[in-house]
């Protein structure tokens, strides 16, 4: 099926309208038709090439809700109409000891990520959301609950799971003190989540115009980083910190308010090593960590615990033709908090420019 969609060609170039293959959905497969996708701040790194080996052309996208147009003859999971979502992985092993687990982000084979992915079927890279259609195997493709908005949700299929995943895995809850160190994508996601689980979040941010609103997202204190004293006063504090921050920064003035044995887990990926003071570490037991994602186990658990506790993400509704100037103001951290791209702009663009 001949696709439209959006793509850079370099790392310096503009996204820009160009037409992608997608394959006629096999037994197992489910066609979407995009309604709404969400934009990363991986994206962003991707397109630039600043983690390298980006493959070009590059259709980023990985928060993707659609419609389902049609299924394969083996699928059970869907039907045509539901509304489904797709997130960072379309397709994994299945047989390794981190797939069984439900962790297929950890794939020792290698997780197919939903672009700049090889791609089994087409031969060349997987291409992801910007783009009117996608065909996924049902078992990379989830449920929205009804009830939630459609444009609001894409967020929760990457932002969402990225922040839900390490709060569940440290137990994050009542009576705890935690920590979001940036109020972007998914900071704001992390806020949110983390308030939903019980517990006191404390916002660390870079931007004075985000204070009000890290307060309305569910806030309980917020502090503006390079206020020294402001930070001196949550020293040895936090039970839990998850940073969220795209670029270069100080890891080393985040680590010292964790309490004894305290975390921080870091998801925000700067292309540049951070350095981490051991001291740091050594004095009070501190542990220092990642987390990638989540499987599809724990996003369609994410999605289920958002549809209870009616949470989406605040996002800025975009055409795609505004998809270039989205990615400067994301690296500006000039985002409240989430831009997503409505599609039907790309399905009524009517020439290829
Ligand atoms: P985003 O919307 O751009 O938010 C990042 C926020 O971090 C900014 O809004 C800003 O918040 C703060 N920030 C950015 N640069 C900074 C700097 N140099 N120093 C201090 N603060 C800075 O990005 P996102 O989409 O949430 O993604 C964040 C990061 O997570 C990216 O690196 C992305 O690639 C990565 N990511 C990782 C995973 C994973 O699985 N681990 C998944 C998705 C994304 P303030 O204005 O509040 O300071
Ligand atoms: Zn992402
Ligand atoms: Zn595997």
């Amino acid at each position: 099926m001949n696709t439209k969609a959006y793509s850079a060609h370099s790392a310096s170039s503009l996204l820009a309208p160009s037409q992608i293959e997608r394959r006629d959905p096999g037994d197992h497969d489910v066609q979407i038709e995009i309604l709404f996708c969400g934009v990363c701040h991986s994206d962003v790194h991707t397109v630039r090439n600043e983690w390298l080996g980006t493959i070009y052309p590059c259709v980023p996208g990985h928060e993707i809700i659609g419609r389902v147009v049609k299924v394969g003859a083996k699928v059970v999971k869907f039907e045509e109409g539901d509304i489904a979502g797709v997130g960072c992985l379309v397709d994994s092993c299945r047989a390794c000891a981190s797939c069984r687990e439900g962790l297929e982000q950890f794939c020792e084979a290698g997780a197919i990520f939903t672009y700049n992915s090889p791609d089994k079927h087409s031969g060349g890279v997987t291409f992801g959301g910007y783009s009117e259609s996608i065909v996924v195997d049902e078992a990379f493709v989830l449920k929205i609950p009804d009830g939630l908005d459609h444009a609001g949700a894409a967020p929760l299929l990457c932002a969402g799971i990225t922040t839900y995943s390490p709060l569940m895995h440290n137990k994050v809850g009542k009576g705890q003190k935690v920590g979001v160190v940036g109020l972007g994508g998914l900071g704001h996601m992390g806020v949110k989540l983390a308030k939903a689980l019980g517990a006191h979040v404390v916002v660390f941010t870079t931007s004075s115009n985000k204070v009000e609103d890290a307060l309305r997202l569910g806030a309980d204190e917020v502090v503006h980083s390079k206020d020294g004293a402001a930070m001196k006063k949550h020293l040895n504090s936090c039970h839990f910190i998850l940073d969220t921050v795209a670029g270069k920064h100080d890891i080393n003035a985040y680590l010292v308010l964790l309490r004894r044995e305290g975390t921080l887990t870091q998801v925000g990926v700067p292309s540049e090593p951070l350095a981490v003071d051991v001291s740091n570490l050594i004095f009070g037991r501190r542990n220092f960590s990642g987390s990638l994602i989540g499987g599809l186990k724990e996003t369609q658990e994410m999605l289920d615990f958002c549809g209870r506790h009616d949470i989406t993400a605040d996002i800025e509704l975009i055409p795609i033709q505004k998809v270039n100037d989205a990615y400067d103001r994301l690296v500006k951290s000039d985002v409240k908090y989430r831009f997503v791209i409505d599609m039907a702009s790309l399905r009524q663009a009517s020439a290829l420019a």
